[in-house]
């Protein structure tokens, strides 16, 4: 569903504006955060996650600068960057169904949410059919919430790893995971802890892989994941405000 109710201003100008200034901001958190950590502030990457929100909004991040964008639903995906597919870097963010999975090649040059071996499988077939190679990372359910998907235990991702490297058409890139919905930054901390050593086992069992992506943090807790050590953050509401009472946040959950 898209949501013009976010978008404050028909001014494109000034929604440029506004997007920039947060652009900048986060920016600004980031390379701070990152210093104090005794990290390299340009080894995070930031996703531009605009699901809910037009067409207008991605034009003007493009604008901005921004060339990474997330989505976490196919046909909505389809809808919105169809025409530009080829021009920017489209994360998809959210679980992919087996049946969706033809719709990837030509739209999205990464699967940031592959939860099986299954779907991985699908998705290799599809994209040997296209002849694309897209980037995938193995999602971590480090929270336990029943209503995300990805691995539920650090074992299970590591055992399917090699054979999700190994698929034609995918190139596997390391972890993706989405923090405990909670207020409890100690919870949070402690999951992103847990999907850090998960992504160093990962280049251990993989040493000839390229796993250098992971990807954690949104806009409520991007801070601690770049302490943590994520090389991407995935932001949406930082970056361009609430999406409105129509989103139910990632993977089910009722955000606010
Ligand atoms: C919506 C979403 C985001 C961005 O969420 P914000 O809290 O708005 O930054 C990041 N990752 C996934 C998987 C999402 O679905």
């Amino acid at each position: 569903m898209v949501n013009t109710a976010s978008i404050r201003t028909n001014e494109s100008g000034t929604l440029l504006a506004m997007i920039e200034e947060r652009l900048a901001e986060v920016r600004r958190v980031i390379r701070d955060t990152a210093v104090d950590a005794g990290r390299d502030p340009d080894a995070i990457r930031i996703v531009a996650v605009t699901k809910t929100h037009p067409r207008t909004t991605i034009d003007a991040c493009r604008r901005a600068g921004m060339c990474v964008f997330g989505e976490n639903r196919v046909q909505e995906a389809i809808a919105k960057f169809s025409d530009i597919a080829a021009e920017v870097e489209l994360h998809l963010v959210g679980h992919l169904q087996s049946n969706k999975a033809r719709l990837v090649p030509g739209l999205c040059t990464h699967v940031d949410s592959i939860d099986s071996l299954d779907l991985a499988a699908t998705l290799s077939k599809r994209c040997v059919m296209a002849n694309v190679e897209c980037r995938v990372l193995m999602q971590f359910n480090s929270s336990g919430e029943k209503t995300k998907s990805g691995y539920a235990t650090e074992k299970s991702l590591l055992d399917d790893a090699p054979r999700v490297a190994a698929l034609p058409g995918l190139k596997l890139r390391g972890v993706m995971t989405i923090g405990p919905f909670t207020p409890d930054a100690a919870r949070i901390r402690d999951a992103f802890r847990r999907t850090r050593i998960l992504f160093d086992d990962l280049k251990t069992v993989l040493p000839s892989e390229t796993i250098d992506t992971l990807s954690m943090g949104m806009s409520d807790d991007y801070q601690l994941a770049v302490e943590e050590g994520a090389t991407e953050v995935r932001l949406g509401t930082a970056l361009f405000g609430l999406r409105g009472s129509a989103d139910t946040g990632p993977q089910g959950e009722v955000r606010s």
